[in-house]
């Protein structure tokens, strides 16, 4: 391709709208333009880009025995009643673009494709003769997200890679899942990232396992916690550890005493001179439940551990029967607005006690009457504790449970794994902490859909059984930029040899020259005639700004046809390291050839 035919337009300041690296650079480079919040415009630069990653992630799924097939994204809302999606996407967590035709029929746009494939096996596969099977697809997905930032990190429109697996058991589940981390990590080495594969949470999915690949940057809205033995790698959200100890508390006997301007955990140890260990915190959160519940859920845990909101959502998941209901709609912290909606009287925040009493809740037919209390397994063993009184500016000392506090019935393990815990599989480790941008995800999803959608397949036996299946998908639009995010630097993006939009870009220093201008047009049929996919920069524009577009736009390796020329050579300078080669002109080709085999192995 000649730059002096190209839509090539780069910029030399930052955009405003643009926060991280890899999406300024992307902007300025000519790459992306938004269109609008979380919608993007890929560019020739761009989808070039798009297209080697995609083609990666089709040659490491079709080595597996995956078959590549194209879905619809406009799907009936039908489908997604039958699954009882509709609302949750739809109303709950509002992900979903949804809208009515002209006949009144309700549509979304796909968010991810469960239920297209789930019906679509449902009518195909009759019996275990069939199975297993895997199809996937590369396609643009919708999800009106909250946030959408970061340029093509979070859109609203963007290309992923989804693929489904549908089994006769848990066992040949498990192998193709095997199968996948595997492939998932060919996708990541290949397209030259630095990753880490970790153990994420499942959620409302169940299921018996998912993991998580992390591209490490320090720009990840993900935190990872893992061990340096390599051992042990998670999600926050998933993590586990071993607690601190606690300290043995310095209070003998029960008493209540004043502690004035003490609604935090800080500042009431430093004004009893305790240690966070031996404080039982009791943090107020309101659940939604799809029936439309609202339930007040206490958590009582000990002062120096924090609620994890994911391992909260699941535990209350889980509860959701005890309330006539099936799952979870939201999970926050009730705000003063919030509490407006059912307190009966002002809660007296900060100094809550595990025992706070009913009837501070309005009770209602849409709000509980009675607090959901749990306690999380770092405070059950606690003794001689500190914990709110239920009246503001007042705490209690030297408490126990079961003597001055009824210890809550349910006990839940929902605390944070943190940075500097001990690790379970070996307490000499301590978990460390990185920043992760999430790129694929692949889950263990059982028979969740197969079972709401009476997707069923004759087995052996002459039995109908539900379809065991496995969802497995990569960000190839977010994969592309965190490879930005990985590689880059004061000059601009220095694309991984393998996913770069062109391999080699030529610069014509003076237009003018006619011996420059020979030797560059010989050398880009050469290389694009052999392989090499080389952009000519034939623009008439001053040297120094052809070198900075070239080092901005980050192709791999620079040709000038410059001075040397009168050698019979030319200099080829490497994007990466902005080392200078001086090259017989007739050995350009081989040369490059050489170093691109071994920068794409
Ligand atoms: P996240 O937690 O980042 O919102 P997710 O867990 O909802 O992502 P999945 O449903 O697992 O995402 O989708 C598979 C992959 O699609 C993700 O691993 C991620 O790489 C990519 N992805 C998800 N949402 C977006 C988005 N809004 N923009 C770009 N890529 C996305
Ligand atoms: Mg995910």
């Amino acid at each position: 391709m000649r730059l002096s035919q190209m839509l090539f337009v780069t910029l030399r300041e930052d955009p405003a709208e643009a926060e991280i690296p890899s999406h300024k650079l992307l902007l300025r480079a000519g790459y992306i333009r938004r269109i609008g919040s979380g919608i993007y415009a890929y560019l020739p630069l761009m989808w070039r880009v798009l297209k080697k990653v995609s083609q990666i992630v089709r040659e490491e799924m079709d080595a597996t025995g995956a078959q590549e097939c194209l879905l619809p994204q406009l799907q009936p809302a039908d489908l997604w009643r039958e699954s009882g999606r509709w609302d949750t996407y739809t109303q709950a967590e509002g992900i979903m673009f949804a809208m009515k035709d002209r006949q009144q029929r309700e549509v979304g746009l796909g968010p991810t494709h469960e239920e297209v494939i789930t019906t679509i096996a449902k009518d195909m596969i009759r019996s275990y003769r069939q199975l297993p099977v895997h199809l996937y697809q590369i396609q643009n997905k919708f999800r009106d997200e909250i946030r959408p930032r970061f340029g093509l990190m979070r859109g609203r429109e963007f290309i992923m890679k989804d693929g489904y697996s549908f089994h006769t058991n848990e066992e040949s589940l498990k192998k193709t899942y095997q199968e996948m981390a595997q492939a998932y990590s060919n996708m990541l080495r290949r397209s030259g990232l630095e990753f880490r594969a970790v153990d994420a949470d499942s959620g409302a999915i169940g299921g018996s396992g998912s993991q998580e690949f992390m591209v490490l940057a320090d720009a990840g809205e993900d935190e990872v916690l893992y061990t340096e033995d390599g051992q042990y790698a998670a999600n926050v959200e998933k993590a586990v550890s071993m607690p601190a100890d606690a300290e043995s508390s310095p209070f003998a006997s029960f008493e209540k005493r004043e502690t004035p301007g003490t609604e935090t955990i800080n500042k009431l140890c430093k004004f009893l001179k305790c240690s966070p260990t031996q404080v039982v915190k009791n943090v107020l959160y309101q659940a939604v439940y799809d029936n439309g519940m609202t339930v007040l859920v206490l958590v009582s845990i000990r002062g120096d551990q924090d609620v994890n909101q994911v391992k909260l959502l699941n535990e209350l998941t889980k509860l959701a029967g005890n309330y006539q209901a099936k799952t979870i709609l939201f999970l926050t912290v009730p705000d003063a607005e919030a509490q407006g909606k059912w307190a009966a009287k002002s809660l007296p925040l900060g100094y809550m006690a595990p025992d706070v009493a009913d009837d501070y809740i309005a009770g209602s037919k849409q709000v509980n009457s009675k607090f959901l209390r749990l306690i999380d397994r770092t405070a059950v063993d606690l003794t001689n504790f500190v914990t709110g009184s239920n009246e503001s500016g007042y705490h209690v000392v030297g408490a126990n449970w079961d003597k001055e506090f009824p210890l809550p019935a349910t006990v839940v393990g929902v605390r944070s794994a943190k940075k500097g815990d001990r690790a379970v599989h070996n307490p000499e480790q301590t978990l460390q902490s990185a920043r992760g941008i999430e790129v694929g995800h692949i889950f263990q999803l059982g028979t969740k859909y197969s079972q709401a959608m009476g997707a069923t397949y004759t087995n052996e036996q002459g039995e109908e059984m539900p379809f065991v299946m496995g969802c497995y998908g990569v960000g190839v639009s977010r994969l592309a930029q965190s490879a930005v995010e990985q590689s880059y630097d004061k000059d601009g993006i220095i694309w991984p040899v393998a996913i770069a939009p062109y391999h080699v870009i030529i610069c014509i220093p003076k237009i003018s020259d006619a011996k420059q201008v020979e030797v560059a047009e010989k050398l880009y049929a050469e290389l694009n005639q052999s392989g090499i996919e080389t952009l000519l920069d034939d623009r008439d524009e001053r040297a120094g700004v052809k070198f900075k577009d070239a080092d901005l736009i980050g192709i791999p390796y620079r040709i000038v046809t410059g001075r040397s020329l009168s050698l019979g050579k030319v200099e080829v300078v490497e994007r990466a390291t902005h080392k200078s080669h001086e090259i017989l002109i007739e050995e350009v080709n081989s040369t490059l050839k050489q170093w691109i085999d071994a920068a794409i192995k």
